[in-house]
């Protein structure tokens, strides 16, 4: 049989689907009771997949039953409730539909002409985000795969504008001899927006890196006058701690000023959307961009960042795609609002979510989040461990007695299986990142987990 008439026959007599689904659901029952972080069995058993690429066609069926067998048992349990690593969210079960849904339109979502209904569903998040954040009217968004890409976006819009400003049409006249751009960022900034001030060739050393207090928020004494040739970089949730820059207190002066700010607020730009939380962001509509994920505190499903701007010329122009094969409609063309052209239709996931929640289930869902890092904080405080951040959003930051024992209860907590979250550094020593992401998390998987890391300490002081 040829090849084509076999993926007919495949789609036909469903059989690589079912099974599929089969495995999905023994998946998903069994999340609770799987090793948080695949044991070194699991690990050792990707072997399997170090092989020359095969000569002949493989059947379908043994190409799934292959990845379940091997790739399920050696996955993070990130849609379980006791994964606390890196700020990564869990999946509203009806995004998964959802994706099973889509994934049989395989929708390219770069154009209207591609995908009629990305293009609709991307115009409605738009309208939803700006409305749940208050943004100003004239915000437009753009879908991209995470903050590293919405931030990369945001500040092309900024290079583009701040040239501009200076008489400079950075697109036509590219960087050699451009007028200076000012990049002022305070310390704590996160990773991905240095990396993407060194992607555009702004140069780390260029940079006007300000001081940080003690949450890692900035200091609105240490900022700079400021003009219309600033780029002024804050920050909505501390990686570390949760911490918000104080908007309200720089955010005005900066707009009078003609500077631009971008906000990098990942995950934190949900607590905008919280009755009891929306103190944190305030002053945030202030800003000229703002970069937030879908997969970290909504649990969309991977991939799912976007980008929202203010300054729509901006962000269109300087992301700009001419061909001409390229047709535009009257319609939403998405691609003009990324860097992307073929995408995936990543909107229909975040429209599912937003659609599903609504407005009082989204704060229901993202404060939930709130109280059971409140709750991990006080339980670990109790249990004596140092509690070293604020708790106001999802992150805990926590330490113990001396870097060894922090470093070997991390361990130890890692090694349980029962929970997993990371290390980091804060303040030049080795601390405990936890972050409660998921929606899944329940108050008992909070005590479980209090309870792991009290053994664990346990057991390092008594060794
Ligand atoms: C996760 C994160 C990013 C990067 O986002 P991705 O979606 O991983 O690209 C940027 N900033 C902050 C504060 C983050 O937490």
């Amino acid at each position: 049989m040829s090849i084509q008439n076999k993926m007919f026959q495949e789609l036909k007599d469903k059989t690589i689907f079912e099974q599929a689904r089969k495995n999905a659901y023994a998946y998903s029952d069994g999340i609770a009771d799987m090793d948080v972080f695949p044991s070194d069995e699991n690990i050792e058993n990707l072997k399997a997949f170090e092989e020359p690429l095969n000569d002949e066609p493989t059947d379908a069926l043994d190409v799934i039953n292959m990845l379940n067998q091997y790739g399920g048992p050696a996955t993070t349990a990130q849609t379980g409730g006791r994964f606390f690593g890196f700020v990564d969210g869990g999946a509203v079960p009806v995004s998964i539909a959802t994706k099973w849904l889509t994934d049989f339109w395989d929708q390219c979502g770069g154009l209207y002409l591609t995908s009629p209904i990305n293009s609709k569903l991307e115009s409605v998040c738009e309208a939803w985000l700006k409305d749940i954040f208050g943004l100003p009217d004239e915000t437009v968004a753009g879908f991209v795969s995470g903050t590293s890409m919405a931030n990369l976006s945001a500040l092309c819009a900024a290079r583009y504008r701040l040239l501009k400003n200076q008489g400079w049409d950075i697109n036509k006249q590219g960087l050699n001899g451009a007028p200076p751009i000012r990049i002022i960022a305070h310390k704590q900034v996160h990773s991905s927006v240095k990396k993407t001030l060194v992607m555009l060739g702004f140069g780390s050393d260029n940079i006007e890196w300000l001081e940080a207090d003690k949450q890692g928020r900035a200091i609105p004494e240490t900022i700079p006058a400021l003009d219309n040739t600033c780029l002024l970089l804050l920050q909505a949730g501390n990686v570390n701690t949760g911490g918000y820059d104080p908007f309200m207190e720089i955010c005005p002066a900066a707009k009078k000023a003609g500077a631009w700010v971008h906000i990098d607020g990942a995950f934190g730009l949900w607590a905008g959307a919280c009755k009891s939380l929306k103190h944190l962001t305030a002053g945030m509509e202030l800003a000229q961009s703002w970069a937030v994920d879908g997969h970290k505190t909504l649990n969309t499903p991977y991939d799912c960042g976007i980008i929202m701007c203010a300054d729509p010329e901006a962000l269109v122009t300087s992301l700009q795609a001419n061909a001409d094969y390229i047709i535009y409609t009257d319609q939403r063309e998405p691609l003009l609002y990324g860097p992307e052209m073929s995408k995936r239709s990543r909107a229909l996931e975040l429209w599912s979510v937003m659609k599903y929640l609504g407005k009082r289930g989204i704060d229901e869902m993202v404060t939930g989040l709130h109280i059971n890092a409140k709750r991990m904080g006080a339980g670990l405080k109790d249990a004596g461990f140092e509690l070293i951040n604020e708790v106001v959003f999802n992150q805990v930051l926590i330490k113990c007695s001396s870097s060894e024992i922090t470093k070997s209860v991390l361990e130890g907590v890692q090694q349980s299986g029962k929970a997993w979250c990371g290390g980091s550094m804060w303040q030049g020593e080795p601390v405990i990142r936890i972050s409660v992401c998921s929606w899944a998390t329940s108050a008992e998987d909070v005590d479980i987990t209090i309870g792991l890391f009290a053994k664990a300490k346990q057991d390092v002081m008594s060794f």
